[in-house]
């Protein structure tokens, strides 16, 4: 795609550093920063080198720079494009940027250099998200998805099961250009096991958002524990700081308290909740709700707990809510218990003296590494909402062929799974499908 603008902007945080970056990328870029630049003259350098020279404002020197020249399509955006470095101070990059305007250049939009990368084809729409979430990560586990989905491993992997799709797609699109003749071009079977097999792809992306999601969030995880056990403690020793309210009197952490917490670079989201015990007051049963609801939103629930009694409370409610969560069962206060007391089958932990929070850390990230056994991992809302659209789709293609609908709707279908898996790598379907027919067979119209 031909931009006529040139575009430029600072690439690097604002504010004071050690150097910062300028980024120019369009048709004029050589010619623009060829003005203002002294030193070697950039018509004529070769591409993918670096000059050193300095950025004049008329006769003012502004500073003493290097630019790294690419010539199109070698670039980010496929376009000529150059990058400033210059010493990292605010005055020196706003006067650059306003001397580039002065020359032809235009200030870029938000996100718009990536935008020209994927209008020209540098980058699938998943990329260049990917691109975002790269610079958002905040873990090692959020990096590790985001780097993956920038190297193209999920949009791939989409790509392969469309191209299947869509040679399926222009068969029974062409039985349908034969009309009236009753021909089967799409072998009904052979196009049932290919959505079957589809689906089993498109499933554990879907199911991994979950998960996905938690990882960029951080992993829900819900401290449950009857009043006084010491989730309040707990909290703050694995905050390390004093967010939520610590008393001694029976019930009083009644707000649900969140906060985020990187263990070994995984995010976890902390759930505090007003501990749950059997109670006619309102307000505390209000708290049980809330708790209840809280190991519903969570992925792991620490079960903490004291004393037997509590333990057996927690073992009742367990009963009352089953599910599939990951459930740890920690003891804590080990510091006053008696020795018999103290359990083998739990983490054993004083959450006031912090002990034993390494091995409850341990016991979160081991757990949460099998909940992302997945090699895919879908973290985008676009992407989940699109897989899931795409996979009803399919599904109505599959109760078409059992019940032996024509053609005709059986495309629809098709088309609109295709339309879905499309939209999340940024392909035009119905172009793609076209192209395919004509390419394919020549049915001469
Ligand atoms: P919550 O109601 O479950 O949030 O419990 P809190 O965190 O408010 O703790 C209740 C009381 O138990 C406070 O007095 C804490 O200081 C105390 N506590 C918490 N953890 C420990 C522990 O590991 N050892 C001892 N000895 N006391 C603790």
């Amino acid at each position: 795609m031909d931009f006529k603008e040139t575009i430029c902007a600072l690439a690097t945080p604002q504010g004071v550093g050690a150097l910062a970056i300028v980024r120019v990328a369009g048709p004029n870029t050589f010619e623009i920063v060829n003005k203002i630049f002294k030193g070697k003259n950039l018509l004529k350098v070769k591409p993918n080198t670096v000059h050193f020279g300095r950025i004049m404002d008329g006769e003012v020197t502004l500073d003493e720079v290097l630019v790294s020249v690419f010539k199109a399509p070698h670039s980010f955006t496929k376009e000529d494009a150059i990058e400033i470095s210059t010493h990292g101070s605010d005055y020196i990059v706003r006067r650059l940027l306003r001397v580039l305007i002065k020359n032809g250049c235009q200030m870029a939009q938000p996100g718009e250099f990536t935008q020209r990368a994927f209008l020209n084809g540098q980058l699938d729409l998943a990329q260049a998200e990917a691109v975002a979430d790269l610079i958002a990560a905040d873990s090692e586990a959020a990096h590790q998805i985001a780097i993956n989905q920038l190297r193209g491993g999920f949009s791939k992997k989409l790509e392969i099961l469309r191209e299947e799709l869509i040679n399926f797609a222009s068969l029974v699109e062409l039985e349908l250009d034969f009309g009236e003749e009753d021909v089967e071009f799409a072998d009904r079977d052979d196009l049932k096991s290919l959505i079957i097999k589809i689906q089993g792809q498109i499933n554990p992306l879907i199911d991994s958002f979950e998960h996905g999601n938690a990882i960029k969030e951080g992993v829900p995880v819900a401290i449950i524990g009857a009043p006084n056990a010491g989730k309040s403690t707990l909290l703050n020793t694995l905050l390390n700081e004093e967010k939520a309210i610590v008393t001694d009197i029976a019930g009083t952490t009644r707000d649900v308290i969140e906060d985020t917490v990187i263990i070994e670079g995984r995010k976890f989201r902390f759930i505090d909740t007003a501990g749950i015990r059997e109670t006619t007051d309102v307000i505390e049963s209000m708290g049980i709700e809330r708790s209840i609801k809280a190991m519903q939103a969570a992925q792991i629930i620490v079960f903490l707990f004291d004393t037997e009694e509590n333990r057996l409370f927690l073992e009742k409610l367990l009963v009352q809510y089953p599910g599939s969560k990951s459930i740890l069962w920690v003891q804590n206060k080990i510091d006053i218990l008696p020795e018999e007391e103290i359990r083998k089958d739990a983490i054993a932990i004083s959450a006031k003296n912090q002990t034993g929070i390494e091995a409850l850390s341990k016991a979160l990230i081991e757990t949460t590494k099998q909940l992302s056994s997945q090699d895919t991992t879908i973290t985008n809302l676009r992407h989940f909402e699109h897989l899931t659209k795409a996979n009803e789709a399919l599904t109505e293609v599959l109760e078409g062929l059992d019940m032996g609908i024509t053609g005709d709707f059986l495309a629809q279908d098709i088309r609109l799974s295709l339309h879905h898996l499309g939209e999340i790598t940024g392909q035009i379907t119905t172009n793609d499908l076209l192209a395919n027919i004509f390419g394919k067979f020549c049915i001469g119209k």
